[in-house]
């Protein structure tokens, strides 16, 4: 049995793919990961599966993060799909900010957290080890895109 993650996963990336590549990149096997701690995914070319960290989304959300995560991965796949380099090249970059997927992970907490943000609209809250003051939106309330009017403003600063 398929589990509830991997359908979103699965869902999600059909959503992306429909949407910023015509349906067009051949769908990869997926697979979740608990141990992956540091970054948000992780695609294998040669075995053509695409990995989504469990950790990461638990910490940054199951929702606009994700999407988040599948537009990062998808394009890797998408450049080798299509015979050209599939790294974070200039290429890689110019699909990126087309489809406004995002060239870096979110940083994932090692230590303890330094600051509490806060969505101004449905006050869910983000802790950071770092400033992350003006770059981030809420994942929830953005549907997967940096939206302005959803910028993460602080609440404490707990060190
Ligand atoms: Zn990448
Ligand atoms: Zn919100």
């Amino acid at each position: 049995m398929k589990s509830e993650k991997l359908e979103i996963i699965e869902s999600v990336f059909d959503r992306v793919n429909g949407k910023y590549f015509h349906g067009e990149v051949e769908r990869p096997v997926f697979r979740v990961s608990n141990r992956m701690k540091r970054r948000a995914g992780q695609v294998n070319l040669s075995r053509w599966e695409m990995t989504i960290s469990i950790p990461y989304h638990d910490r940054y959300g199951w929702d606009g993060e994700l999407e988040n995560t599948t537009k990062h991965e998808i394009i890797h796949l998408f450049l080798r799909q299509t015979g050209k380099p599939s790294g974070h090249n200039k290429l890689f970059r110019e699909i990126a900010n087309r489809i406004d997927a995002p060239y870096y992970s979110r940083e994932m907490p090692q230590t303890s957290f330094r600051y509490v943000f806060e969505c101004p609209k449905c006050k869910r809250e983000y802790k950071a080890r770092k400033w992350i003051g003006g770059r981030y939106s809420c994942g929830k309330c953005s549907n997967g895109r940096f939206d302005k009017r959803y910028i993460l403003v602080i609440r404490e600063i707990l060190r």
